[in-house]
């Protein structure tokens, strides 16, 4: 048994501390950034942020939504070869160039994303998705993945150390996606004890992806638009939300009404729930590592990623970042023991003027 005594940190540990800056207003600030690829000849530009391949999140009206603002999604990997067929024909290119299709690790997943990208030569993005990357059996399918799908940007994940990052990156992954335990419905930490604070897994893996020209996705964890200006500024070069974008009419979560409150179910992916739709049982060796939540209903998304965009925005100009791609390097972190001021709850301000 061996204790790693230097301290790991998470989003709540820190702040990041303003910069002399130049820049007028949050208007100058480019979100954009331009991305070329470790093995993937293809290149991508766009908001680096990700909605989650949860099946409540990753929906293909997700997609749609979220293409607008040059954001990309991750669909999961529940919906039929018909279903794909069914978006695809109906979805210009600039929706399908901001979309990532998701698999586990199954020959049926191998068989299903060949047909995929059968139906679309525009589609750009795969990720390998599993709870634990640290297996032998990962590795060797994410290097048949490579060789049969030479040209596409490939993530992997999820992992949360640097050595597994650059061994991913070495069997072929172009982006490694990085979190265990950090996720707004996930109890793994609670079950199993494992997990890595996610500020610490962003700055140590980012390390070891850039030293080999790769990229990490940080995923989970962002519960407000600061904690992904601290992602960003840590390092990370995609970032992955689940949470932050429930509850909106392009989820796929069930509707609860109570009197005049409209909320939304969403569910970790390894939930009773989740295991009992999409395997039909629980199997009697796996504890669930996912929670359910009730979250109240918000209407469509462009709100909240307007939101989410103008506090990336803000925390540019504070640090004197004219692109998004400047934030790791104008930010210094500091340790800190508070947050947010919560003397006062928030008030629903939406009708104040009716
Ligand atoms: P959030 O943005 O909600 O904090 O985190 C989203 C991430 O949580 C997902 O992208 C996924 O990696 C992770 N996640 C989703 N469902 C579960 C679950 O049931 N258990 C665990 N351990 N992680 C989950």
């Amino acid at each position: 048994m061996r204790i790693e005594e230097d301290i790991k940190l998470g989003f709540k540990d820190v702040l990041i501390r303003p910069k002399r800056s130049t820049l007028k207003s949050r208007s100058e600030v480019n979100l954009i950034r331009y991305f070329s690829f470790k093995y993937s000849p293809l290149k991508w530009s766009g908001i680096p942020i990700i909605a989650s391949n949860m099946d409540t999140i990753g929906t293909f009206q997700m997609a749609t939504s979220l293409s607008r603002f040059n954001i990309l999604t991750a669909i999961h990997k529940y919906y039929s070869i018909k279903e794909w067929e069914i978006f695809i024909n109906s979805s210009p290119d600039n929706i399908l160039e901001h979309v990532i299709i998701s698999i586990g690790t199954s020959n049926l997943d191998f068989e299903k994303i060949k047909k995929i990208f059968l139906l679309s030569s525009k589609i750009k993005y795969l990720c390998i998705d599993v709870a634990n990357g640290y297996s032998e059996f990962f590795l060797s399918f994410l290097k048949k993945v490579r060789d049969c799908f030479s040209d596409k940007i490939i993530c992997a994940g999820n992992v949360v150390t640097g050595e597994m990052v650059e061994e991913l990156i070495l069997s072929g992954a172009d982006i490694v996606k990085v979190g265990i335990g950090p996720g707004s419905v996930c109890t793994t930490r609670l079950k199993t004890g494992v997990g890595y604070p996610q500020l610490s897994a962003i700055i140590e893996c980012a390390d070891a992806a850039h030293g080999l020209n790769g990229q990490i996705i940080s995923d989970g964890g962002c519960a407000v638009s600061g904690d992904i200006a601290k992602a960003f500024g840590g390092g990370s070069d995609f970032v992955m939300l689940g949470g932050m974008l429930s509850g909106h009419s392009e989820c796929s979560g069930k509707v609860i009404e109570e009197k005049e409150n409209k909320f939304m179910l969403f569910y970790g992916m390894s939930s009773i729930p989740a295991m009992q739709r999409y395997t039909g049982k629980i199997f009697g060796y796996r504890a669930s590592e996912g929670k359910v939540v009730k979250v109240p209903f918000r209407g469509e998304i462009d709100k909240t990623i307007r939101d989410i965009l103008g506090g990336l925005r803000s925390a540019c100009t504070y640090v004197g970042a004219q692109k998004l791609k400047e934030l790791t390097k104008r930010t210094t972190f500091i340790r800190v023991s508070e947050q947010e001021n919560c003397v006062f709850n928030h008030f629903n301000a939406s009708n104040i003027l009716d």
